[in-house]
């Protein structure tokens, strides 16, 4: 060990490692050290101006540069990692051998990776067409080998990517007679270790064309997902998991059509309503004043009610309501031309059950905290208007 860092946060650098920092699209190892008997976690590993830092959960006291070190990466998390970035390598190769549509960018999440290909579009048939092909490589097992030339020698040998930073040696990752390219990252040994790389989407995005995937254990994961999802769906539904789209499309528009209906329907029993309370509710003073509480209906429907009640043909009315179901509310209003503020009385109204609301002169709307609370509000206010 040569170096403990405290602040920011705990680091160390090791006069050489074997952990990998994030660099070239690919994330970090995490793993432990050992040192004067004491574990320690690596949870993150950086390359800053060519220091490998190690960060730690904590240093223990007594740690010193000098101290002999021994590494352990997390091995898991390293296989996922060569499973990715190497499938990376077969997945942009053959994007560009059957359409000639370059990888400009590499990203490796925590779940999925995705690349940037350089296109102004890609079809549902290429990408299936590259995802086979590059199936295809795995399941042919290529060798994959590492080799170091120099700057020159690798300009002659037709690399599919050369590194931005000008370096004296280059580390190429040969994929047998398949695929040649620069790169520092971790790699599997051949192409079958890969295992499945499945493409999960492709999106148009600025630069070009974003395609999702996931690779080896994680293209199983994700396959196991999607069953556990479709299959639920399907039982729910009582139909076979190829069916979804259809059945899915199905309840969609029948939920479309339901609500519709709903929303219709209603309109039309607000109108009945309205002229049956009209037809309850003589004329004095010239307007009909109805007030009434309805326990089993929302808002919404009170609303539209209101709406109706001020705005017959021929008729003035004040309409003082109440919605029980859902948030108990109050709706107040006035055929246009009526005299009174609704905003006002709402206030009023609200003011002795402690509810919010307001609204304009002809409507106004305001929630009260009970239930029981809407008849007593109407009638203080009825008997203002009466
Ligand atoms: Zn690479």
């Amino acid at each position: 060990m040569s170096e403990i860092l405290a602040a920011p946060r705990p680091a160390v650098i090791l006069d050489r490692t074997a952990f990998y920092p994030t660099s070239g699209g690919q994330v970090f190892d995490t793993g432990w050290l050992e040192a004067q008997g004491a574990r320690m976690r690596v949870v993150e590993v950086a390359d800053q101006a060519d220091r490998i830092l190690h960060y730690l959960e904590s240093v223990p006291a007594g740690l010193a540069p000098g101290a002999q070190v021994h590494g352990a990466i997390d091995l898991s998390r390293r296989r996922d990692h060569m499973q990715q970035h190497s499938g990376q390598h077969v997945l942009s190769a053959a994007f560009l051998r059957l359409f000639e549509m370059p990888t400009v960018s590499f990203h490796m999440g925590d779940e999925v990776c995705t690349i940037d290909l350089e296109t102004k579009s890609a079809t549902a048939e290429q990408i299936d067409a590259a995802e086979d092909l590059a199936n295809q490589v795995v399941m042919e097992d290529r060798p994959v080998e590492i080799r170091f030339v120099s700057l020159e020698e690798a300009r002659g040998l037709g690399l599919r990517k050369l590194p931005p930073v000008e370096r004296e040696q280059l580390r190429l990752i040969d994929i047998h007679d398949f695929d040649l390219t620069a790169c520092g990252g971790t790699h599997v040994g051949s192409t079958g270790q890969i295992g499945p790389i499945l493409v999960r989407k492709a999106e148009k995005v600025r630069q070009g064309v974003r395609v999702e995937f996931v690779c080896g254990g994680r293209g199983l994961a994700a396959a196991r997902r999607d069953r556990l999802a479709l299959n639920e769906a399907a039982g729910v539904l009582s139909a076979h998991i190829w069916e979804m789209p259809q059945q899915v499309r199905k309840l969609a528009e029948e939920g479309k059509a339901a609500r519709k209906l709903r929303s219709d329907l209603l309109n039309e029993l607000a109108e009945l309503y309205a002229a049956r309370l009209l037809r309850e509710t003589p004329e004095t003073n010239g307007f009909h004043l109805v007030a009434r509480t309805f326990p089993d209906r929302d808002l919404e429907f009170v609303k539209l009610l209101a709406q109706k009640l001020v705005r017959t043909e021929g008729k003035r009315a004040v309409a003082l309501l109440g919605a029980g179901e859902g948030s108990p509310a109050l709706v107040f209003a006035q055929t246009a031309g009526l005299a009174f503020d609704m905003g006002a009385l709402m206030k009023e109204a609200l003011a002795a059950s402690g509810g919010r609301g307001g609204g304009t002169k002809d409507m106004a709307q305001g929630g009260v905290g009970r239930a029981e609370m809407l008849e007593t509000a109407l009638q203080k206010i009825r008997g203002k208007l009466a």
